[in-house]
């Protein structure tokens, strides 16, 4: 069972410590205040909408002062030390997560405005939290241990359920950029969770597709649900398959690489897993990264992106939690840029056919992990599974 402990910063920002199972000294009992007398925080950007999409957008100007790639020493999410109070005041921990301090949204919650149209403008409510996976500055998530990535899951769990029950929440969105390739601005491995007073542009569409399928089927199945079964009943994209979830790079894949890792029983989120799922989670998720990273002699960057089923009732029922991890990545040393068609048009033009990715990560070998049970077996090179 992991621990928790919640606390605050000395901007009023809230910080939690998340404990892996079995460590014996809460840590708790470790936690020191935060000494560093912050100003107190500004107040929400804005969301504009933009009328020829319907779609929000939010200026996010304040946060250009942002932490860019900070030299080790000074990195805001290490342990504090006595030259470098960081953002988490512990001298150590397992895994931390807290509000951002430069928020492209909130820090206040609320509604956004109704009946939109040109002009219409409103606070960027919502919330910006930061998952550091571990107190170690350099390596990344898939070099943690199983009883980590473990803690971690129960951390965007637990998160996802306290985000969605606040005010004017319509979608908790977990995820971790990769690699500077990808924009990331720091460093240390660590993932964020967006808590958005709308629905995505991108969680829209694949909610409106969800929910006329569900109906179509009168509530008997959901879209994701048939994806599962139709890839697992081919085979020819599989990458592996367990007791509760399976991956394969998608029919249409965009990305040169995506896999999709969805549980085998419809959950709308994180949180409505199981202990049995989550543990087998923390096993499967390590195992994708490592092939990811098996692929090539450098790290792959990478966007490791959990849908979770909006809070827009409409698109609730329908909803399918699953993981979109894709990169850009088409070759050693070449990425994919999003040009004319795919970033003007929305249209992707993969240059790799998804069935030579999928077998190529089956094909990877990556170390085993020893903490939890092996229920899982890489699907067999070729074969329906
Ligand atoms: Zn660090």
């Amino acid at each position: 069972m992991t621990g928790t402990t919640s606390t605050r910063l000395s901007d009023g920002r809230e910080l939690i410590y998340f404990d892996d199972a079995g460590t014996s000294t809460p840590r708790a009992a470790e936690f020191t205040t935060d000494h560093r007398g912050l100003p107190p925080r500004g107040e929400p950007g804005e969301i504009r909408f933009d009328a020829l999409t319907e779609e929000w957008v939010a200026v996010a100007a304040h946060r250009q002062s942002r932490t860019h790639l900070p030299p080790a020493d000074q990195c805001p999410i290490c342990p504090t030390t006595g030259s470098n109070p960081s953002e988490i005041p512990a001298a150590d921990y397992d895994v931390v997560v807290f509000e951002n301090r430069f928020p492209s949204l909130g820090p206040a919650v609320g509604p956004v405005p109704d009946q939109a149209t040109w002009g219409t403008k409103g606070p960027a409510y919502g919330r910006c939290e930061v998952v550091s996976f571990t107190p170690e500055h350099t390596g990344s998530f898939s070099g943690l241990s199983e009883v980590r990535s473990r803690t971690v899951i129960e951390a965007w769990a637990q998160r996802t359920a306290a985000l969605s029950a606040l005010p004017g929440i319509k979608q908790v969105f977990p995820f971790e950029n990769r690699g500077a390739d990808i924009g990331v601005t720091l460093h240390h491995p660590h993932g964020q969770i967006y808590a958005y007073p709308y629905v995505t542009p991108r969680a829209g569409v694949l909610g409106a597709a969800a929910r006329k399928f569900y109906e179509a089927q009168d509530g008997r199945e959901t879209l994701t649900g048939s994806l599962l079964r139709a890839e697992r009943e081919d085979g020819s994209r599989m990458v592996m398959e367990g007791e509760n979830f399976s991956a394969y790079v998608p029919f249409a894949a965009r990305w040169p690489l995506e896999i999709h890792l969805v549980p085998h029983r419809h959950v709308p989120d994180l949180a409505a897993l199981s202990g049995e799922e989550k543990d087998e989670l923390a096993h499967v998720y390590l195992d994708l990264l490592k092939r990811l990273d098996a692929l090539y002699p450098t790290p792959t960057p990478y966007i490791s992106a959990w849908h979770q089923a909006p809070l827009e009732p409409a698109l609730r029922a329908a909803g399918y939690l699953h993981l979109q991890l894709t990169s850009p990545r088409r070759a050693a040393d070449k990425l994919k840029y999003l040009a004319g068609s795919e970033a003007a048009m929305g249209a992707f033009i993969n240059d790799t056919t998804p069935e030579s990715v999928a077998e190529r990560l089956r094909a990877v070998s990556v170390p085993p992990s020893a903490a939890f049970p092996a229920v899982l077996a890489a699907a067999p090179e070729g074969a329906p599974a």
